[in-house]
């Protein structure tokens, strides 16, 4: 039984007021016991969002780490640093990290590694650009930027990995992809996790990104590989995120 879990990344927006909101709705608001929700909110804003979501089912992520513990990296922070402030779910690999700052593959696995090493949960996001998809290498794109990271963590840290599968193209464009082509990725990453451990496979979470909304969440959610979404745009107002997680549970 996978629990579902809905994760809204921010990215830079937000502000100390949308925290408190966050903070009042999710307090009273009536949501499944059996899913987790999660806010990545920009770094700045961690601590008062621990103090708000304190009473709420709101758990806390962050959307980058160093994969250095300490040190002369100026701007940066580590995995330590953010468990500190209550932080359970770190981004790694996200398209808008890989494309603007240049994260590559080893880049996504060293965050990874640090994340884990926490004790904390990456959310491992891969995903093709358009070209890739027209060119029929979705499958595999995907599966190697999954292979490059659960190649080389073992199998206890595999099993603490959530994967999100964002295809590139429906990110903040308002495009979504459809439900049939979301869940066939899906399959094809838990066939691909089946090759490691087909027990991990089975309880390990997949969710969709990609513009997925109010109006488009209950469908992908019911797909049997969809174990629950990554929101950016929509993560930002809380009716519409509350929509969302009342789709899942
Ligand atoms: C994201 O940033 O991970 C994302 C899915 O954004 P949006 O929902 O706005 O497409």
């Amino acid at each position: 039984m996978r629990v579902p879990l809905i994760a809204g990344n921010w990215k830079m927006n937000g502000s100390l007021a949308l925290v408190e909101q966050f903070g009042q709705a999710f307090g009273k608001a009536a949501l499944s016991s059996s899913m987790d929700v999660a806010i990545l909110p920009p770094l700045p804003y961690l601590a008062a969002a621990q103090t708000a979501f304190e009473k709420t089912p709101l758990r806390l992520g962050a959307q980058t780490v160093n994969p250095e513990l300490s040190g002369a990296y100026t701007g940066e922070v580590s995995a330590s640093m953010l468990a500190e402030f209550g932080v359970h779910y770190v981004l790694v690999g996200h398209s808008e990290r890989r494309s603007l700052y240049h994260e590559d593959d080893s880049a996504v696995l060293a965050r990874a590694q640090a994340v884990l090493s926490e004790g904390l949960t990456p959310i491992l996001c891969v995903g093709e650009t358009l070209a890739e998809r027209d060119e029929e290498r979705t499958e595999t794109v995907v599966l190697n930027q999954v292979k490059t990271v659960f190649d080389t963590l073992d199998a206890q840290q595999r099993q603490h990995v959530v994967i999100a599968y964002e295809p590139v193209w429906a990110i903040g464009t308002g495009r979504t992809a459809t439900p049939e082509q979301a869940q066939a990725v899906h399959a094809a990453i838990r066939d691909c996790l089946a090759d490691y451990d087909e027990q991990m496979a089975s309880t390990l979470r997949l969710l969709y990104g990609g513009s997925m909304k109010r109006e488009n969440a209950a469908e992908l959610l019911a797909q049997p590989d969809i174990d629950g979404g990554l929101i950016g745009g929509a993560s930002l107002k809380v009716d519409d995120f509350l929509a969302i997680c009342q789709s899942a549970g």
